[in-house]
């Protein structure tokens, strides 16, 4: 099934992401992950890229098997490490796959990449966007709620986005954010524009001190004071910092819902037990909304 069917659907979609290892070796291991986070019932799961292409067979090995268990897929692909007959073989395998859906990205450099050159036809995920829609995907964005950090400005970014909605883009899912007013001053924004596409709210639960830090070079997001004392007061208490994480993560859903936002994405991190913790604390809500 598509995303975009179950958009239809639903007042309210819940999705994960996980990520492939790094090695075949640990591929049962994701699978494995994957399979526990399909019991919680979500719409559907992502499966990222590896920087540069780097996991390239194992995001289609695992979305396949996703797709397997009869759980839509969202596949990412990236420009970055493409080429025009790299990503054609790549759709070739995802649609025998099963896998109808696919995030359209221009992708991260590995960190220890000697060129940051693309191919001339794939700079941008607007150019994959046209590819993936003219082979009849149901295409995904990435968007950027605080801004992408190499757009000079907010509007500049504002612009980027309307080129990835005119270039067949069918809904969006958000980098990860802590202050949900970000959100919200964004998706006014985008409306403002003639955005008008789902957007998928990207939560990540904080579950450990040091993880804050790293995120924040990731994604540049604001983080709130909030957050910032309880990653203080309890970095050495991992059971206390879980707990806080999982509560701070809720509260973000379910402000989002309140809200009308109507896609929630989790970062799962590939830690299901985590997952499950924030799901049972939103499933009711998640049902009275869809059942409303
Ligand atoms: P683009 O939309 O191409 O944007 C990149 C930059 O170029 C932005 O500053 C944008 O404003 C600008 N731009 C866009 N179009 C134009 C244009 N036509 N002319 C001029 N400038 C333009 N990375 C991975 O490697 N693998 C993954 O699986 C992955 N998954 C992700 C999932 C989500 C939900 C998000 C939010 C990010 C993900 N990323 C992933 C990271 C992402 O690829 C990087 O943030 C990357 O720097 C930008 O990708 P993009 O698809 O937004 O690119």
């Amino acid at each position: 099934m598509t995303i975009s069917e179950i958009q239809a659907r639903k007042r309210i979609t819940l999705s994960f992401e996980v990520f492939p290892p790094k090695t075949d070796t640990s591929l049962s291991a994701t699978i494995d992950v994957a399979r526990q986070l399909d019991s919680l019932g979500p719409d559907f799961i992502s499966v990222t890229w590896g920087a540069g292409g780097t996991t390239a067979g194992r995001t289609v090995e695992i979305s396949q098997r996703i797709a397997a268990l009869g759980r839509p897929a969202l596949a990412h692909l990236t420009c970055v490490g493409s080429t025009p007959e790299t990503v054609a073989s790549t759709m070739t395998s995802l649609k025998a796959a099963g896998v109808e859906n696919v995030l359209a990205l221009r992708g991260d450099f590995p960190a220890d990449a000697t060129s940051r050159e693309l191919h001339p036809s794939l700079r941008h995920a607007s150019d994959l966007c046209a590819i993936l829609k003219k082979e009849g995907f149901c295409v995904g964005a990435a968007c950027y709620p605080e801004g992408h950090p190499e757009c000079a400005n907010r509007d500049e970014d504002i612009d980027n986005m309307v080129v990835k909605a005119e270039a067949g883009a069918d809904f969006l899912v958000t980098q990860m954010f802590f202050d949900n007013n970000m959100l919200y001053s964004y998706l006014y924004r985008l409306q403002k524009r003639g955005v008008r596409l789902p957007v998928h709210a990207g939560i990540m639960p904080i579950v450990n001190a040091k993880q804050v830090a790293r995120m924040v070079r990731l994604s540049n997001a604001y983080v709130p004071a909030k957050l910032l004392s309880f990653c203080d007061k309890f970095a050495d208490n991992p059971s206390a910092m879980r707990q806080a994480g999982i509560a701070y993560a809720t509260d973000q859903i379910i402000d989002l819902i309140s809200n009308g936002v109507g896609g929630i994405h989790l970062y799962t991190m590939n830690k299901p037990e985590v997952t499950r913790d924030i799901i049972r604390n939103v499933d009711a809500i998640i049902g009275a909304v869809n059942a409303s």
